[in-house]
């Protein structure tokens, strides 16, 4: 990251470091903790709920939510994270707000049209960011997104020059893009947040 920062003639501190957990146990966290991590994401509600009480110790740990929000877990994921990263319908808005819990909010955008993934399309970007920001308890943060994987990091590149666009036109400060494989290109383009898991912790199982 330092090194992507200095060819990018960016400030280090302008870019954090988000260590995703997933498939990971308890001591895993732990250990990152150890070393000075604070910010973690992680893909499922109910997977970060049978970690909770292993880590409710740490203090001043973030967990993110990563991965795709169904509706029917927004109390939980209300409960066990501090930041929803994931949000991509403005029906989620309303249920998390109503939760009364402050929730920092990401925007996740899909910007390629593969059938899988999660995300927005780009027109519902207005509602989106109208509901969020009509919600007193939600802070929208920026936007979020993951492109089609790729050895190459390269093509992933239009994808987070399309989000940082976004994020100029809605007048919005964070953008989490960049995975261990992309997170060169993604600095280059104006990450401020990039989310790694491999790099990190090594290859995960297949669940
Ligand atoms: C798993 C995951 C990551 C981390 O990916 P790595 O390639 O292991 O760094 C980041 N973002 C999301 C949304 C993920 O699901």
């Amino acid at each position: 990251m330092e090194r992507a920062c200095a060819q990018a003639h960016r400030d280090p501190a302008s870019v954090r470091l988000m260590a995703v957990t997933k498939i990971f146990g308890p001591e895993v966290i732990r250990d990152a903790y150890a070393l000075g991590l604070r910010d973690f994401g992680e893909n499922y509600v109910q997977e970060m709920e049978r970690k909770a009480p292993a880590i409710a110790d740490l203090p001043d740990t973030r967990f993110h939510l990563i991965g795709h929000l169904q509706s029917n877990k927004t109390k939980k994921a209300a409960q066990l994270f501090s930041s929803i990263d994931s949000l991509d319908a403005a029906k989620l808005a309303v249920r998390l707000n109503a939760e009364l819990k402050p929730l920092d909010v990401m925007v996740e955008v899909k910007l390629s049209h593969e059938e899988s993934k999660s995300g927005a399309p780009e027109s519902d970007l207005p509602e989106i960011v109208d509901a969020v920001r009509a919600c007193e308890h939600l802070t929208l943060r920026g936007f979020m997104t993951v492109p089609p994987w790729s050895e190459d990091p390269e093509l992933s590149r239009p994808y987070f020059a399309r989000l940082r666009e976004l994020a100029e036109q809605f007048q919005l400060p964070e953008l989490s893009m960049g995975m261990s494989n992309d997170l060169e290109v993604a600095i280059q383009e104006g990450a401020t947040w990039v989310r790694i898991g491999t790099a990190l912790f090594g290859r995960r199982k297949k669940l």
